[in-house]
């Protein structure tokens, strides 16, 4: 039995499986003591965060009361600090090539039905110009993991491929990348590339469930694996975003496995994850859902985003086209922060709609277009932000969280939001979701705090109108 450790490099060590236990049976045990879950409620409200043993307490807890709380507390947090943005971003597929064996994602290798396909330098050309011209400016790279033909050069090569393409006004000016584990070293490389966040999911945290859903391939090693994020930052990646796909094993187990790895990392590097994604398992080819009975309602899944929510303030939150527009409504509300639209799921899904049929990783929910959906955002209240100016800027890493934790952010996130929606709507709007917008940006910019940058935001918004793109705080 390993000892729980969360400065160790060891996974084992940080996420300790006898913790989570320990933990899960505390969480059990306290789930009707409201001294202490009032305590732990008055803590979240603070915006000061959860420890995973506070955050599990709540997860236990079944009185309505105390449930209401949670998003009462979840949806001020959530206005405090993200005010009413929703970062929007596309998911971009570049080969579903993969020598892993997930049992529940349909790249895996002896997954015969599929059709396999990896895109050249023209086609990811393509692909960009298609994602542009809907309003795209942060993709987050997608790919399987082959050696053979997606080593680390070819990504290397489509980053390049897509930070060069400018096509109209268009301009990709943040490119995460979500790809296998890999070494220090090709970290590094893809640092050099200039790519915003790494982003892995775990998957599940649960070693043996992790273990029975991946036989074969290098991702079966759940400590390489576990210990990526590591790596990254030891390659000087300072933006990583950790994930748990939901339904795979016991939810309880991978929110408090989530929060151990967030705790680990901002143990060892004084840091935790920019970014926290929340799947959930969905049908897709040659993936039969009923051989995964953990699956989560949408009423615990709102549960979980509302306390990960208060357990890591400052930690962006993303949510796919997996989930229906209702569903997105939902969580936008308690805790998510980005979200992604327009999506495909294939390889070369933007381009080549046709040729790319059957290469999806998994079904779509919402399938409306990125202009149904900024209109649909404006419509709610909020304001769609294509903002990527924090790591342009070298806001990353604990740069980024410390200028988020004292508030200060307010004064660049909100008039970034607004100017990027500014090009969007120059450029990219349909006439309803112009008409969505109507005097939302001229209430908006009097919000802002500072007169200067009141100012300022003014004057670039008159010089987007005329023509010029690409002002940022
Ligand atoms: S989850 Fe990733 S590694 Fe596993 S089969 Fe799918 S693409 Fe390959």
């Amino acid at each position: 039995m390993s000892i729980y450790n969360p400065q160790s490099s060891t996974a084992e060590q940080f996420i300790s499986h006898s913790e989570i236990v320990a933990i899960l049976d505390y969480a059990a045990a306290h789930r009707n003591d409201m001294a202490l879950i009032g305590d732990i409620l008055t803590k979240a409200a603070e915006g000061r965060g959860l420890t995973h043993r506070e955050a599990a307490v709540l997860m236990e807890c079944s009185d309505s009361d105390t449930t209401e709380r949670i998003f009462a507390i979840a949806r001020d947090i959530k206005q405090r600090i993200y005010g009413n943005r929703i970062v929007m971003f596309a998911p971009l597929y570049l080969s579903n090539h993969c020598i892993n064996g997930c049992t529940y994602c349909p790249y895996h290798a002896t997954n015969r039905t599929i059709a396999r396909r990896k895109l050249s330098q023209e086609q990811i050309a393509a692909e960009v110009i298609a994602l542009q011209d809907m309003g795209h400016k942060r993709l987050a790279l997608e790919a399987g993991e082959h050696p053979k033909l997606a080593p680390i050069e070819y990504i290397l090569d489509s980053i390049d491929t897509i930070y060069s393409i400018h096509h109209r006004n268009g301009a990709i000016r943040r490119v995460n990348v979500n790809i296998a584990a890999t070494t220090v070293e090709n970290y590094r490389r893809l640092r050099d590339a200039g790519i915003g966040t790494y982003i892995l999911f775990e998957e599940t945290y649960n070693r043996e469930v992790y273990n029975r859903l991946h036989p074969s391939g290098p991702k079966s090693d759940w400590a390489y694996h576990t210990e990526a994020m590591d790596r990254a930052m030891e390659g000087g990646i300072d933006d990583v975003g950790i994930g748990a796909l939901f339904g795979l094993a016991d939810y309880r187990y991978d929110l408090i496995g989530l929060l151990l790895h967030a705790e680990h990392l901002e143990a060892r590097f004084g840091v935790g994850p920019h970014t926290i994604s929340v799947p959930r398992i969905r049908p897709a080819d040659d993936i039969d859902l009923t051989k995964f009975p953990n699956a989560v309602t949408d009423e615990l899944f709102r549960r979980i985003v509302a306390i990960l929510r208060l357990a890591v303030p400052y930690t962006g939150m993303i949510i796919s086209t997996r989930e229906s527009a209702e569903c997105r409504r939902q969580v936008l509300e308690v805790g998510v922060s980005q979200i992604s639209g327009g999506s495909r799921t294939s390889v070369g899904g933007y381009a080549e709609q046709q040729q790319s049929e059957g290469s999806e990783q998994f079904d779509i929910s919402d399938h409306r277009t990125l202009d149904q959906i900024v209109g649909w955002l404006l419509e709610l209240g909020y304001i769609p932000s294509f903002c990527t100016a924090c790591y342009r800027e070298g806001r990353t890493g604990d740069r980024f969280m410390s200028l988020a934790k004292s508030g200060a952010i307010g004064n660049c996130c909100g008039p970034n939001a607004l100017m990027t929606l500014q090009e969007y709507l120059c450029d990219y709007a349909s006439e309803s979701t112009l008409a969505a917008a109507k005097g939302v940006i001229a209430a908006e910019v009097a919000k802002i705090p500072s007169e200067r940058a009141r100012q300022i935001t003014v004057e670039r918004i008159e010089r987007i109108v005329k023509g010029e793109r690409d002002f940022r705080f």
